[in-house]
């Protein structure tokens, strides 16, 4: 008799595992339940369809259901798990559109449900016209809120990178935005001098910046919608519309449920091969922690780029292979209106948390020779650990072109890269893409005198 795989999730990190599996054990029976009405998209889209940078919601799918089951897997949309019997070894589902209940046997189970939005416990919160971003239903909720037109005046609560992504896409759409934000500088993930630049990015494009303060309550009108957003400070921001970007926490209550462990960040807790801590149960994607290489913490770290390596790597084992997750070192990128922001490795206050001791080197250069026509300004931040100068961060920040320059310096973490070695690389250079001098290496080489300065000092 065929072994059977459920999968519970069908995005990045459930598609991804299904897909693999089935490709390497063609008789295994993969069963994938997805809630929403889309599978393997691309969450990470939506704020540029709804600026109408992409033109269709169905660019943003990589494969569409009828492509899974055309695969050989049996899909079940719009289809929630609602529990999970890791004795007996089966889920229980309910058809969200029939309300049909059922059961479903496993020999293998992925869990793949991603994160939720941050909801913060206030006033207010659960009212209509208060939006989370996270699955591609999300973004299609909200397109179809600003398509009504009853929407002027939009405020997001978090400067994380997505909730700025929303911000800049409701305002390329010629709406009125405002951000708040707890923090000083906006995208916390930064250091706050890069942050700063960040700032000056978002204010540029006229959309108001309410930092230092934090959400209070949300005033809700007698029609049960969201009109305002008032802070700690007491500042009352009228609103038609309320977009979350507080960030997201792992989508763990079924597992909870299931007594399938979580570990200290609070994603569950998997091995490298992705195993949780229950025989036959997997887990992969934004609901799992992994380790940070550097810090050697384990981590919740909600990115598309690690879920679809998770998920994969989820695939080939329960498909006979052999693959492991290395673990992450907090590379991410982003665009900010006209302004580019990548980081890699550790932040100044991330590295004071794990225990070291560091110098940093900040340079403003140019992403082109300075006298090429288009080049415009790069900053390149590098924080070195004091005496073995081992690179353990960096961050980049400029316009178009600037920010990619990031995984180069992500390489060299990641290989454990001193920054006198970093200096020496061979990297590229003509005039159109690059100074003689690369940025990357301009801030080697400073950060590898603030290493001598500081060893003999
Ligand atoms: C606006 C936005 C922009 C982003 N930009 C980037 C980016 O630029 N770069 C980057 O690396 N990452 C980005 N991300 C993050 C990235 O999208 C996620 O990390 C990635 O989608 C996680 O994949 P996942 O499969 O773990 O979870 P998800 O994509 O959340 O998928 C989980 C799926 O499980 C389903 N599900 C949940 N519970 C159940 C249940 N009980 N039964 C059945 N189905 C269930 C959900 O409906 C969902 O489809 C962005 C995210 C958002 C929201």
């Amino acid at each position: 008799m065929s072994k059977r795989l459920v999968v519970i999730g069908g995005d990045a990190a459930g598609g991804s595992a299904a897909s693999q599996a089935k490709k390497r054990r063609p008789d295994l029976d993969v069963v994938l339940f997805e809630r929403g009405r889309a599978t393997s998209y691309s969450a990470c889209g939506i704020p540029y369809w709804i600026a109408g940078t992409v033109e269709r919601e169905t660019q943003l799918v990589a494969r569409t259901p009828e492509q899974h089951r055309a695969a050989g897997l049996d899909v079940r949309m719009r289809t929630e798990v609602v529990g999970i019997d890791t004795d007996e070894g089966v889920v229980h589902w309910r058809d969200l559109e029939t309300g049909t209940e059922g059961t479903e046997g496993y020999d293998d189970l992925v869990y793949a449900t991603g994160s939720v939005p941050m909801r913060p416990p206030v006033e207010g919160i659960d009212a209509q016209g208060v939006y989370g971003v996270q699955v591609l239903d999300d973004g299609v909720a909200l397109r179809a809120e600003l398509d009504s037109g009853r929407v002027q005046r939009v405020v997001v609560v978090g400067g994380g990178y997505i909730g700025l992504e929303i911000a800049e896409a409701c305002r390329i759409r010629g709406l009125e935005v405002t951000v708040v934000d707890l923090s000083a500088t906006p995208v916390g993930t930064f250091d706050p001098d890069v942050g700063a630049i960040i700032a000056e990015a978002v204010r540029c494009e006229d959309i108001e910046l309410v930092l230092s303060d934090g959400v209070a309550a949300i005033d809700v009108g007698p029609d049960g919608r969201a009109r305002a957003v008032v802070t700690r400070s007491g500042r009352e921001l009228p609103a038609d519309l309320v977009v979350l970007g507080l960030g997201v926490r792992p989508n763990v209550r079924l597992a909870q449920e299931a007594g399938i462990p979580l570990g200290t960040s609070g994603g569950i807790a998997v091995d490298q091969r992705m195993r949780t801590q229950v025989p036959g149960v997997w887990a992969a994607g934004d609901c799992v922690e992994s380790v940070h290489r550097l810090s050697k913490q384990r981590v919740v770290v909600a990115l598309g780029t690690h879920a679809n390596k998770q998920g994969r790597v989820a695939g080939i084992n329960i498909g006979g292979g052999y693959a492991t997750f290395p673990g992450v070192i907090g590379t991410a990128i982003t665009k900010i209106c006209a302004t580019e922001a990548a980081r890699t490795g550790l932040s100044e206050a991330e590295a004071e948390a794990a225990g070291y001791s560091f110098v940093t080197a900040a340079v403003d250069s140019t992403t082109k020779a300075g006298y090429f026509p288009g080049a415009t300004p790069i900053r390149v931040k590098m924080i070195a650990e004091r005496r073995s100068g081992r690179l353990l961060g960096a961050q980049v920040v400029g316009k178009e072109g600037a920010a990619k320059r990031v995984d180069a310096l992500a390489i060299a973490i990641w290989n454990e890269m001193t920054v006198d070695e970093v200096l020496s690389l061979d990297l590229s250079y003509a005039p159109p893409f690059a100074p003689v001098w690369d940025p990357v290496l301009i801030a080697a080489r400073k950060a590898f005198e603030a290493v001598e300065a500081d060893t003999r000092s």
